[in-house]
């Protein structure tokens, strides 16, 4: 049984063999120096409002900070609601969730919860400045099991549910955030529960070949592959470079079949 997230729903999504060497055997390798920075000003953004929503002092998160105080009171004002919170409804940050199906337990964990009696909405900040499309948001694995975990384990029926996003990080200093609200519905929550169904037992049949020494698939050489940091190890032989696998590949290319 693994321990499932969204990021790993991704991840496996998008290269079972990534998948492979990122969880099963644990090689991930440290996050490109501009990707950490985007990831701690994330992280700290994440702190200070759970930090606001305890009504804990945010002096030390905010010194010296001006784009996060700035993008902070920005999201205040646009959402009053968040540091007024009110009477009828109750909310939690960082509040965690887990739940099982398809023999592998899974975890949600909410930036903001806001329950009421008849309805909740999931909260989560996002800290990349462009909104990217509703669409594609809708159909993103943190949308489908963010909404599916609050279901499952709550007495919420789905059309109760609703998710929204905030980009907290405008373009520059002075944008404003934006939300990008997404409904939540019963003929969705079937339709992910029989994708999470179909990923599982996906998953189990190849965790079953990786015990037996078969390696989990890779995906067709592309954009994906050319980005990623498991390029030699996956493509080449460990070692090699990416310059020399391309060598390789016109070679092949030529080859009369
Ligand atoms: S190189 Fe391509 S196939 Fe191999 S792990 Fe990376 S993304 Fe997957």
């Amino acid at each position: 049984m693994l321990r499932l997230s969204q990021g790993l729903l991704s991840l496996l999504e998008s290269c079972p063999r990534k998948f492979q060497y990122s969880i099963l055997e644990q090689l991930a390798p440290p996050p490109a120096e501009s990707l950490q920075n985007s990831l701690d000003w994330g992280n700290r953004f994440h702190l200070l409002m759970q930090q606001a929503q305890l009504q804990l002092p945010l002096g030390p998160l905010l010194n010296g900070q001006a784009a996060m105080r700035q993008a902070f009171e920005a999201l205040h004002q646009a959402n009053p609601q968040l540091l007024t919170p009110s009477p009828s409804a109750q909310y939690d940050s960082e509040h965690l969730r887990s739940f099982s199906l398809g023999g592998h337990s899974f975890t949600v964990i909410y930036d903001l919860l806001i329950r009421e009696a008849n309805q909740a909405q999931i909260l989560d900040w996002k800290t990349y400045p462009k909104p990217i499309k509703a669409q594609t948001l809708a159909k993103d694995w943190q949308t489908k099991l963010y909404c599916f975990g609050l279901v499952a384990t709550s007495h919420y029926e789905p059309d109760q549910v609703s998710m929204t996003y905030w980009f907290v990080r405008g373009k520059d200093n002075n944008s404003q955030p934006e939300s990008l609200p997404i409904r939540y519905s019963q003929q969705k929550h079937e339709q992910i529960a029989a994708e999470i169904l179909e990923k599982t037992n996906q998953l189990n049949l190849w965790m079953e070949q990786y015990q037996e020494g078969q390696a989990l698939p890779q995906i067709q050489l592309g954009k994906t592959c050319d980005r990623c940091n498991f390029f030699n190890r996956c493509r080449g032989q460990i070692g090699q470079t990416k310059a020399e696998f391309s060598v390789d590949l016109e070679a092949i290319a030529e080859v009369s079949l």
